[in-house]
C-alpha cells in the first residue's frame, strides 16, 4: 500500500484508490474546503480504470489527483480479488448530494459544469430549491471548445467546490488545466447533473443495495451495452495482476 495525500491506498491497475469510508472521506473534504485547500477528486470507475490502463497520459494525468475513489462495485470487487480490499464503495453521485448538503448547511458557494444546456438550467432550480442557503456562484453546459471564459468566471467568483460533470476523460482534463482558478474543491462526476434533475433515472435502492446499479442504467440505455464489454477485461487484467503479485511475493 502507499499514501495519497497521507491516506492509506489501494493500486488496482496502477491507479491507487484511497481506503476509506464515504463518512470519513467527507470529513476530510469538509476540512479541505474550510481551510480553502485546493484539492481535485476522481471518482473512478472500471472503465476509467481501463482507459487509464491504455492511455497513459490520462493515467499521469489522474494520478495527479489528491484523491481518487472507488466509484462502484468493480472496483470494490477488484480491491478484493487482489486482496487488498477497500473499505467501501464511495460513489461520485453520493459524494455530490452529501457535498450539496453541506454546502447549503454551512452557506459554501459551487460553481457547475457540464450537461446539456436545459440539464444545467433545470440543475439550478434544483439547487435553489432544495439548497436555498448553498450560493450558485455559476454555471456553464458541459459543451465548449473554449474553457476560456468559465475559467475567468470560477476565477472571479472564488466558489468553494466546483463540480465538473462532462464525462471522462474530459472532465480530469478541465480540473487539472484549471484547479489553480480558485482554491476549491474540485470534482469529476459523470453523469450526476443527468440524474439529479431526473434526467436519468438512478436505480432504485433495492438495485442498488444489491449493487446492480450498473445492470439497471443498461436496460434502461441500451446503447451502454457496449460500455459493459470493458468489465472482463478489467478483471483479466486484475486476476494477471493477482498472479504476477504471488509470482513476484509482493
Ligand atoms: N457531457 C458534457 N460534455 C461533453 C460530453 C458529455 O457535458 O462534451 C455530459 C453529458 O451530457 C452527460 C455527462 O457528460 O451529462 C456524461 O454522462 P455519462 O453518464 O456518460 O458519464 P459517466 O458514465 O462517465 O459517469
Amino acid at each position: 500500500m502507499t499514501t495519497q495525500a497521507n491516506h492509506q491506498t489501494v493500486s488496482i491497475l496502477g491507479i491507487p484508490f484511497i481506503n476509506t469510508s464515504q463518512t470519513a472521506f467527507e470529513q476530510i473534504l469538509y476540512k479541505r474546503i474550510n481551510d480553502q485547500q485546493n484539492t481535485f477528486v476522481v471518482t473512478a470507475n472500471p472503465e476509467i480504470v481501463m482507459y487509464a490502463h491504455e492511455h497513459p497520459d490520462y493515467a499521469n494525468l489522474i494520478k495527479t489527483a489528491d484523491f481518487i475513489v472507488a466509484d462502484g462495485i468493480g472496483i470494490v470487487i477488484g480491491a478484493k480479488l487482489l486482496e487488498t480490499p477497500v473499505e467501501e464503495r464511495i460513489t461520485g453521485y453520493d459524494l455530490f448530494e452529501s457535498l450539496l448538503k453541506w454546502g447549503d448547511q454551512q452557506h459554501k458557494s459551487a460553481y457547475f459544469v457540464g450537461a446539456k444546456p436545459q440539464v444545467i438550467q433545470k440543475l439550478q432550480e434544483i439547487v435553489r430549491n432544495r439548497y436555498p442557503h448553498l450560493t450558485i456562484a455559476g454555471t456553464h453546459d458541459g459543451y465548449f471548445d473554449d474553457d476560456n471564459q468559465i475559467v475567468n468566471d470560477i476565477r472571479r467568483t472564488s466558489p468553494d467546490m466546483v463540480f465538473v460533470a462532462t464525462g471522462y476523460p474530459k472532465q480530469e482534463a478541465f480540473i487539472k488545466k484549471n484547479r489553480d482558478a480558485s482554491n476549491a474543491l474540485w470534482m469529476g462526476i459523470g453523469g450526476s447533473f443527468d440524474v439529479i434533475t431526473g434526467t436519468v433515472k438512478r436505480a432504485p435502492i433495492t438495485w442498488q443495495k444489491i449493487h446492480l446499479e450498473w445492470l439497471y442504467r443498461v436496460v434502461k440505455e441500451p446503447a451502454r451495452i457496449g460500455r459493459l464489454l470493458v468489465l472482463p477485461k478489467y478483471l483479466l487484467k486484475i486476476i494477471k495482476q493477482r498472479y504476477s503479485k504471488s509470482l513476484t511475493g509482493k
